[in-house]
């Protein structure tokens, strides 16, 4: 089935008894090439490269609920390029590029949406830090504009700025930067990998890895064992848990990040806003909801969902900002589990075993990663050697501490911020 607007218009007109269902509903074959384990957005976006650019068809991807139904569907949906490091800037960077070219290739729309991301700052320091920022995001070929107060206050004039405790000096603006909406990308990037002739296995929890003599020889499932010449794990917060069950123990802590929606309001907010000094960043949706959120809840959990806290934190700092926000109403708010590593910055990499894969550590950020993090898996995966863009994304780092990308500058303590 492929979408056009001469379709949407015919089913439009003969009461869309004409679409199809995205992806079948397979049961599991005894052996694959390929075993993914996670049906989220990276598991599901390097079944579908594997299959795109590699060849490679006979793949499964197991998930232990439904498709999208982690993180990829509970964030908060931004998008950016505006990363300083190298080794991640050149990453994030081929990621914008990908969103770009999304929807064309998945042939699905995934409201895309290039607002324009700004990051306030509130002292000089800030400022010089922001602008080493811009810097780096201009060297890398991406956009960035160092913007004024007067700046900040033309394009956001909703902002509270007089007699705040933390005034806005200015703010970076990353024009390139916005947000997707989040679950149609999980949906797009399923239907592509199926139509390629990927199984996508749903409620087929990962229960156990086999490995005979250093080699992985498949998975042991609670819909039967299958086996396979190659396994990817690719479970997020739960990173842990499953590299457990090969014997591994990772550098990394599964921390709760909430997010919260208001009720819908026209149009208020135009571009993705995160306020400097307070934990806390907003945008508004399509259908005009104040989408927003902060830091992440202090202690190690597997609990999706949220503590009290930190809700009071978020409001505050909101508050603080933008205190014409009061006036709106929270509808919900939830939590997914956030896989930390310690310097903040992801792995992609081999693992001592020969053909168990793993792509992990995407902290709080690994929404707008989600196309080049499957590109450059699918590319390990296949070629056994890793993607340009990813090649420093490496396990061992933690082990011999050459080559941490400590991306946000909080040293050891990445998982506390
Ligand atoms: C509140 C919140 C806000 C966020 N905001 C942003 C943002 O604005 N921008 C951004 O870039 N990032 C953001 N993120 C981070 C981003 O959502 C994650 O980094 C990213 O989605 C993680 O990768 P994923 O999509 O593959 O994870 P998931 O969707 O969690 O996929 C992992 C899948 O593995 C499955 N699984 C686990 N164990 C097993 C098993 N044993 N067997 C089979 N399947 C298993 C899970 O059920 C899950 O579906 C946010 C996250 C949260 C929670």
């Amino acid at each position: 089935m492929k979408f056009t607007g001469f379709r949407v218009l015919r089913e439009g007109l003969t009461g869309n008894k004409g679409w199809t269902p995205h992806w079948r509903d397979p049961e599991p074959k005894s052996e694959y090439d390929i075993v993914i384990i996670g049906g989220g957005g990276h598991g599901l976006s390097t079944a579908y490269y594997l299959a795109k650019n590699h060849g490679l068809t006979n793949i499964a991807v197991l998930e232990k609920g439904y498709l999208g139904g982690g993180n990829v569907g509970r964030n908060t949906t931004i998008v950016r390029a505006n990363y300083g490091m190298e080794g991640n800037s050149e990453f994030y960077s081929h990621s914008l590029k990908l969103w770009e070219g999304l929807e064309q290739d998945l042939n699905y729309n995934a409201m895309m949406s290039q607002r324009g991301v700004i990051n306030l700052f509130h002292s000089d320091g800030q400022r010089d830090a922001f602008a080493r920022r811009g810097n780096q995001m201009l060297s890398q070929g991406d956009d960035a504009e160092l913007l004024d107060r007067e700046g900040v206050r033309h394009l956001l004039p909703y902002l509270d700025f007089d007699n705040v405790r933390f005034p806005i000096y200015g703010g970076l603006l990353h024009r390139r930067g916005g947000t997707a909406r989040h679950d149609a990308v999980a949906w797009g990037f399923a239907r592509g990998a199926d139509q390629r002739g990927v199984d996508l296995i749903q409620q087929c929890e990962v229960t156990g890895i086999d490995i005979e003599n250093g080699k992985v020889r498949g998975v042991q499932t609670t819909r039967g064992a299958i086996r396979a010449k190659k396994v990817g794990i690719v479970v997020a917060g739960r990173s842990g848990q499953v590299a457990a069950m090969a014997g591994m123990r990772l550098p990394i802590e599964s921390h709760v990040l909430q997010a919260f929606v208001t009720e819908g309001l026209k149009p208020v907010i135009d571009h993705v806003v995160s306020f400097g000094m307070g934990h806390f960043y907003i945008s508004q949706s399509d259908k005009g909801g104040l989408v927003f959120g902060g830091d992440l809840d202090f202690y190690a959990s597997y609990a999706q969902r949220g503590n009290m806290p930190m809700m009071e934190h978020v409001m505050e700092a909101g508050m603080t900002l933008m205190p014409m926000i009061g006036k709106a109403k929270v509808l919900r708010s939830w939590g997914g589990i956030m896989d930390m590593t310690p310097d903040g910055s992801p792995i992609i990499d081999k693992t001592d075993t020969e053909g168990l894969f793993i792509d992990c550590g995407w902290c709080y950020g690994g929404f707008k990663a989600v196309p080049a993090s499957g590109f450059a898996f699918a590319h390990l995966m296949a070629q056994d050697r890793p993607h340009d863009t990813a090649k420093r994304f490496r396990l061992d780092r933690f082990a011999t501490g050459h080559g941490l990308m400590d991306e946000e500058g909080t040293g050891a303590q990445h998982n506390l911020h």
